[in-house]
């Protein structure tokens, strides 16, 4: 899960553009380059259907000591506060979340996004009970669950299996940030990458399709370690992926890091050029639900930039741009139309022959392909 605060750029999706209208326009020039989830749904229902983000009034385990204590060293304290939150219910925020939309678009399609803190941390029948709720809603066509990787039991997983049966979209989210359980530990994140392993196959199985949330510039990291993680969550198979900069905010451990000197941000020009490297390694058929993400300016420390959301996509589209590159560009990874991704490049095919040979071979069926790629892998 993200930290409390972040507003994601899929969160944006749906609210944000009622402000800016730039994000029509960046979001198709981006689309374009990059297999973004705007333009996934508008395949899937043949229109645009946009997130509501719900805070259904959960906490977070790595707070109350069940699975840890003191939480992510950069999540933001103060929204922990035992009496700091009482949400309006469910179905109030999806009418402000629909009311705000409809200001700019005819929208008639909406999936509920459980986005703040863990929302598989309670009993599966309370789960089942808040689910529903928003399901009731006639123009909610699907759910997206954000939590922790070691926060989802088999019966939760189970739950959701189910509302997939009913041909319901769901997403299941899981906040990695990274694949290097020492850096996890540095920043007190309470899991390791194993239980991210075990949630995410066991999702993938029952066929619930996973979205990673991954953070570039852990404290302790570079890009060796970005490149790797990635390429860990491309191995595991993943279906969908979610990146931002990592952000300093107020009442946090890494803010006090930050003010002593012992940790310091990315600044912007890296971010957007490690960010492109990162999509261009991500094989085509994976969704990106987000490529940035900004925090609230009442609390957000730095780096600046990261606040002017705009500003950042539209390096990244650039960046892209000048390269001429885009999604999968320099993936090693089978480009098949049903994403099996597991195919390596190897010499002397290029980049772009392997993943034309991988569609090709998936249009017509083949799954030879697969077993030679992974011979050679
Ligand atoms: S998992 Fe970490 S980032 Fe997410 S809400 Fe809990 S403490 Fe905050």
């Amino acid at each position: 899960m993200l930290p409390f605060g972040l507003k994601h750029w899929a969160q944006h999706a749906s609210l944000s553009r009622i402000a800016d209208p730039q994000f029509e326009v960046i979001q198709m020039v981006l689309s374009d380059r990059i297999h973004t989830y705007g333009q996934h749904l508008l395949r899937r229902y043949g229109e645009r259907v946009h997130k509501i983000a719900l805070d259904a009034g959960l906490t977070c385990p790595n707070r109350d000591g069940s699975k840890g204590i003191g939480g992510c060293t950069f999540c933001n304290n103060d929204s922990f506060s035992p009496n700091g939150r009482t949400p309006p219910t469910l179905h109030e925020q999806l009418e402000s979340g629909r009311r705000a939309i409809r200001r700019r678009t005819r929208a008639t399609k909406f999936i509920a996004y459980f986005q703040a803190y863990t929302n598989t941390y309670a009993k599966v029948e309370q789960l089942r009970a808040m689910y529903e709720e928003v399901l009731q809603e006639p123009d909610v066509i699907g759910l997206s669950i954000g939590t922790r990787p070691d926060c989802v039991p088999s019966e939760v997983l189970d739950l959701l299996d189910e509302f997939r049966a009913r041909g319901l979209e769901v997403v299941l989210e899981l906040g990695l940030q990274s694949a290097f359980d020492e850096t996890l530990r540095r920043v007190n994140r309470g899991h390791g990458l194993a239980e991210y392993v075990a949630t995410a196959t066991a999702a993938r199985q029952r066929g619930i399709p996973v979205c990673a949330h991954l953070i570039v510039g852990l404290p302790g990291e570079d890009e060796a370690h970005y490149h790797a993680t990635l390429d860990t969550v491309l191995d595991i198979g993943v279906d969908g992926l979610k990146l931002h900069p990592l952000h300093v905010v107020k009442h946090t451990l890494l803010a006090q890091e930050w003010r002593r000197g012992k940790y310091t941000p990315l600044d912007r020009e890296e971010y957007i050029r490690i960010a492109a490297d990162l999509i261009e390694r991500t094989p085509e058929h994976i969704v990106y639900h987000r490529v940035t993400g900004t925090s609230p300016k009442e609390i957000l420390l730095a780096p600046e930039w990261s606040s002017q959301k705009w500003n950042i996509l539209n390096g990244i589209e650039r960046e892209l741009r000048q390269r001429d590159s885009r999604q999968g560009a320099a993936t090693t990874r089978c480009g098949g139309a049903d994403g099996c991704g597991s195919g390596r490049l190897q010499p002397p095919l290029t980049p772009g022959a392997f993943a034309e040979m991988c569609r090709r071979r998936h249009l017509a069926g083949s799954t030879l392909i697969f077993k030679e790629l992974r011979h050679v892998a």
